[in-house]
């Protein structure tokens, strides 16, 4: 047989964007991109520039970065979203074979990205406390460990000395992933100067609105960096993003602190009207909120009837009470602006009346 066994367990990515008024169901920016960035796209300069290559591996977006976080440019590699940056650091470190630890639940590319590099997948559940299980982590020794702070799907963050103990005692690589770091207003970024086995992720695709365009980066200690750059391969990122990618980063931060002050508030706003109606919605420090919800698929099947899109889950860890009752059952609500979470709440009250 021509294609590798031991893809045919790997799930091709079935979540279809809903065709509906309001769509919260991926985390995305649900008041628009960043303005700077979208005029660079749609300002392509005329001639050469799309008959070209584009920057090698973005040097002019990892010098933004290193403007925006206060980083050198060479700690910073850029990947065709976060997506890319996690999927060539893993294969940078890891041979087939070798163990990638994750903590459950999490972002759920994770376990793909480890099976398509060949490595085995080893989850490791939070606590009931939904704090890291820090020596179960360890305890896997493995070649790559991932943590997510703010998490998806729970939007929960992590204490930072556990963070910081899962650096210290891990055996090889440790990925932090920051995709929501904006919206939680804490980082662990500057623990790369100190950590040559730590690898944060950030991307543009969240606080800066920008997912279309498939920009994420990593940060990272240069010889680190270098290698993911080898795994990750020249001409990830498109010219049309690079530019608008630039722009954003050096144009459009007052732009996404202003966005982010709104999800903040939007989000407080949601998890009361949550509350009020007699649930207990996870603590979220990310642009979403979990909340436990009993039978949450057909829940939010038939909250598409009334035009809105929420992600359902029907498998968690049972780490809360609200998750035991709910036997695992969870909705995950995109914040936005007041009349879209009025109107998933309006579907939701529907649905369940
Ligand atoms: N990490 C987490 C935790 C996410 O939720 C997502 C997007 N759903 C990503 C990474 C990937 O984001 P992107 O590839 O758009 O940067």
């Amino acid at each position: 047989m021509m294609l590798r066994s031991d893809l045919a367990q790997v799930p091709l990515y079935a979540v279809e964007p809903a065709d509906v008024p309001v769509d919260l169901s991926d985390n995305t920016s649900m008041w628009g991109p960043a303005p700077s960035a979208l005029a660079a796209a749609q300002s392509m300069p005329a001639g050469g520039s799309l008959t070209r290559y584009p920057e090698l591996y973005s040097a002019s977006v990892k010098q933004a970065v290193a403007r925006y976080l206060g980083v050198d440019p060479e700690m910073v590699v850029v990947g065709n979203g976060s997506d890319g940056v996690i999927d060539a650091a893993i294969r940078a470190v890891a041979a087939p074979g070798e163990r990638l630890a994750y903590m459950a639940p999490t972002f759920g590319m994770i376990p793909v990205f480890a099976r398509v590099n060949g490595l085995v997948p080893v989850a490791v559940p939070l606590l009931p406390s939904l704090a890291l299980d820090v020596p179960a982590l360890l305890a896997a020794e493995a070649r790559v460990t991932f943590v997510c702070s703010p998490n998806n799907p729970t939007g929960h963050a992590l204490a930072r000395q556990d963070i910081e103990a899962v650096i210290d005692g891990a055996a090889g690589m440790v990925i932090v992933d920051e995709a929501y770091a904006e919206f939680a207003g804490t980082s662990v970024v500057e623990l790369v100067r100190r950590s040559p086995r730590l690898l944060v992720t950030r991307t543009l695709s969240k606080a800066f609105g920008l997912a279309g365009l498939r920009v994420g980066y990593g940060i990272a200690q240069p010889e680190l960096v270098r290698q993911i750059e080898k795994s990750r391969g020249p001409y990830a990122v498109t010219a049309a993003s690079e530019r608008a990618a630039v722009a954003a980063l050096d144009g459009d931060v007052p732009w996404m602190r202003q966005q982010v002050q709104l999800a903040v508030e939007a989000r407080q706003w949601l998890v009361d009207a949550l509350r009020d109606r007699g649930l207990e919605p996870l603590p979220s420090a990310a642009n979403f909120v979990l909340v436990p919800v009993a039978d949450a698929e057909s829940v939010a099947l038939a909250m598409l009837a009334h035009g809105v899109s929420v992600r359902a889950f029907s498998r968690l860890p049972q780490l809360t009470p609200a998750l035991v009752a709910s036997a695992g059952a969870a909705l995950r609500i995109t914040v936005g602006p007041m009349n879209m979470q009025q109107a998933a709440l309006d579907a939701l009250d529907a649905v369940r009346s």
